[in-house]
């Protein structure tokens, strides 16, 4: 592929390779597509047609798949639309033409009610599996859904136009543990997460165990590079306080050499002094480990304050 290939589509070609093993998540998982990119059209009561539209190819061919496992028999069409001003951008329609067992299909994956009106959103009964609503959240994703790269920002997104499936869809999230915020825009809604823990519970939910890891990793080296940033500065910060803190120690103590106060000096702090004087790049532990004998972290900063403390007294 010449392409780098995003992460979004990424999941969607992992979530659209796999068929789900009951019947009862296949249907789910179909009418979750056809509620977020499907289109029912009614041409008289022999004339349904129902047309699910994606720009995603792996997906077009999971409704073929599905239509196919769930409702065996079932004849579909393909249409490929080339977007005039996008070359490169596809568009895939399946097209489940008039043909009897339609108006079944509709009924059973819920799309339309037993007396074929449409479903109230709500109405979450063929739901009431977790492994059908892991199935409807798949769907949902292949159907409306996107996630930014990890390495650019946390972000995952459905988009729909119907209040009702909004708080349906929010719900079921909510179930797994993954609450979803929502954004009005002029003619739909966008329930979006922006939780990188709530992302990749979410694709653990519908199964996408291999971006799972991929996300995972992204993330865990993201962090240990921040980590390891804060590290080299704070150890930068560091040094210069090491190194400016030696200049005053060394001056001071020049200071004392010259009206001669260092042979006044017990042996210990004359010791130091001499050490910190010809040593200036040392740390203070450094300094310690070069008495003798050795004296410890505290026990050398003990003795260079009583040293700075004479310092000052010398001062005029
Ligand atoms: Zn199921």
């Amino acid at each position: 592929m010449a392409e780098e290939q995003s992460f979004s589509s990424q999941v969607k070609d992992e979530l659209a390779h796999s068929l789900p093993e009951l019947g009862c998540c296949q249907r789910m998982e179909l009418a979750a597509i056809l509620r977020a990119s499907g289109r029912v059209s009614i041409g008289g009561a022999d004339r349904l047609s129902v047309t699910v539209s994606t720009d995603h190819a792996p997906v077009a061919r999971k409704v073929i798949k599905l239509v196919k496992a769930a409702f065996p028999g079932m004849q579909t069409e393909v249409r490929v639309l080339r977007r005039r001003r996008l070359r490169k951008n596809l568009m895939y329609q399946v097209r489940i033409p008039p043909q009897p067992g339609l108006l079944e299909l509709l009924k059973e994956t819920g799309v339309l009610t037993r007396s074929g009106t449409l479903t109230d959103w709500s109405n979450l009964s063929l739901l009431h599996h977790d492994h059908c609503r892991r199935a409807y959240l798949r769907g949902t994703f292949l159907g409306t859904g996107w996630v930014s790269s990890p390495e650019r920002q946390h972000h995952l997104e459905f988009t729909t136009t119907e209040t009702e499936a909004a708080e349906a869809l929010g719900q079921m999230l909510f179930g797994y543990g993954i609450p979803v915020r929502v954004n009005y825009r002029k003619d739909s809604m966008v329930l979006y997460l922006k939780d990188d823990d709530h992302i990749s519970r979410f694709l653990g939910v519908v199964g996408a165990n291999e971006s799972l890891f991929r996300y995972e990793d992204i993330r865990a080296k993201k962090e240990l590079r921040n980590h390891v940033n804060r590290q080299v500065n704070a150890e930068t910060a560091n040094l210069t306080k090491t190194v400016d803190a030696a200049h005053r120690q060394i001056e001071a103590l020049e200071q004392l050499s010259v009206t001669g106060g260092l042979a006044l000096l017990n042996p210990a702090l004359r010791e130091l002094a001499m050490l910190r004087i010809n040593h200036p790049d040392a740390s203070l532990k450094e300094l310690g480990e070069m008495c003798h004998p050795p004296v410890g972290k505290s026990g050398i900063a003990h003795r260079m304050r009583q040293l700075m403390a004479l310092t000052k007294t010398e001062e005029p």
